[in-house]
């Protein structure tokens, strides 16, 4: 690990915008381009979002985001909640699945993450909560 970076906020969707933000800016230091930047910066927001929305719909819970920068540039995120969790990960990663009621949302989320991202790793435990790995 050459330099990492840890940050803990409550599910507010305030902190959505901010997390994106604070990622992009640790991301900074490889000097990526304004491409790689927006890639990386959609990603942790889709991330971050389902932790808001799915992972503690109606309550506020704790996301912790961890980004390292490891040997040869590679740029991994790790987005943690204690929430409600997935009970089959892979179903909730093929397109267009949702658990949502009404048309607010288009189960593209984990969609967006793997064509924005090079690896996008789920570890989730139903009522324990939810590990989003991203690499880049
Ligand atoms: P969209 O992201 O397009 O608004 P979505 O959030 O439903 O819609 P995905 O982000 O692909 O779509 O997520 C698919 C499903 O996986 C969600 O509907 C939800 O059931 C579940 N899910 C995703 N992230 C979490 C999480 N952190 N905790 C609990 N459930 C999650
Ligand atoms: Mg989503």
């Amino acid at each position: 690990i050459i330099n990492e970076m840890r940050l803990k906020i409550p599910s507010k969707s305030v902190n959505e915008g901010f997390a994106r933000s604070a990622v992009a800016s640790f991301a900074a230091q490889l000097d990526p381009t304004v491409a790689e930047i927006a890639d990386i910066k959609t990603a942790v927001s889709e991330a971050v979002t389902n932790c808001i929305v799915h992972a503690y719909a109606g309550e506020i819970g704790m996301i912790t985001l961890e980004a390292r920068i490891l040997e040869g540039g590679v740029f991994m995120v790790k987005i943690r909640d204690r929430g409600c969790g997935i009970a089959d990960v892979k179903q909730a990663m093929e397109p267009l699945f949702t658990t949502a009621q009404g048309d607010e949302r288009a189960g593209l989320g984990f969609s967006v993450m793997e064509s924005f991202m090079d690896k996008v790793t789920v570890r989730s435990t139903l009522g324990k909560g939810t590990i989003v790995t991203l690499t880049k």
